[in-house]
């Protein structure tokens, strides 16, 4: 690291890093769980691939993205993209799942038969399995945009991606609601996952909580959080 501006923001995400770590330790601490049952996904989500590069020699395994075009773009920049999993946590059209298949690993944001369809088939015309996640709506006065399958229609998506032969149904992901709160809305989101892991014992990834509101995820029991501006700062681009 001889570039000075280099060494200053690996620094800088480095602690971002430890900040962040020990703040899902001791949220799992305080709700009697261990630190290790919580998997970290950085969202780098307009942050350049450098960031991305960085967080990878910092032992970073797992990013998230909420475009189909920058997320490809900063892949295809990384010499050793494939040392990571990326995650698509962002509203998906049903036109980019073929592209969203040449990068993602996972796609979290699965809420509706269309898109359950499409990814279904672009993972069948790769000749792979696609991991994918259901996103709930956890909105109290759900509006349309926000993404994610209300929960009265969860059974009938999940059915729906249990029978897509080239998707692999591992859990269920929310976003906190805005306005709302955030505990009793992930407990909600809990409920429904212990729910659908009796027919789905695969499932076993609940990814809920951001930098606002991890702990209170981590209380609710997430197996996985999804952190922005906790590890890499303020981002320019509102999202
Ligand atoms: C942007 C985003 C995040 C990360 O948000 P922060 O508040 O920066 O931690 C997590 N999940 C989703 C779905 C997002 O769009």
């Amino acid at each position: 690291m001889s570039d000075p501006g280099r060494a200053a923001r690996a620094a800088d995400i480095a602690a971002g890093l430890a900040a962040a770590r020990e703040r899902i330790a001791k949220a799992a601490a305080a709700a009697g769980r261990s630190a290790s049952e919580v998997n970290l996904v950085v969202v780098t989500k307009t942050f350049p691939a450098t960031d991305v590069a960085l967080l990878a020699e910092l032992g970073c395994r797992e990013v998230g993205e909420n475009r189909d075009q920058e997320a490809r773009n900063k892949r295809a920049e990384l010499s050793d993209a494939s040392a990571l999993r990326w995650h698509m946590i962002g509203q998906l059209q049903t036109n980019k799942a073929r592209s969203v298949l040449s990068w993602a690993d996972v796609v979290e944001s699965v809420d509706r038969p269309e898109l359950v369809e499409a990814l279904d088939a672009a993972a069948a015309r790769r000749e792979r399995v696609l991991d994918v996640l259901i996103q709930v709506n956890l909105d109290v006065d759900p509006r349309p945009g926000r993404g994610g399958v209300l929960p009265k229609d969860l059974p009938m998506l999940s059915e729906a991606v249990l029978s897509a032969p080239s998707l692999r149904l591992r859990g269920l992901m929310g976003v906190a609601p805005h306005p709302g709160d955030p505990a009793a809305a992930f407990d909600r989101l809990a409920g429904d996952w212990q729910e659908l892991r009796r027919a789905a014992p695969q499932a076993t990834v609940l990814s809920a909580g951001m930098s606002d509101d991890l702990e209170a995820a981590v209380a609710a029991g997430a197996t996985q959080v999804r952190l922005g501006s906790a590890v890499l700062g303020y981002r320019v681009r509102v999202q």
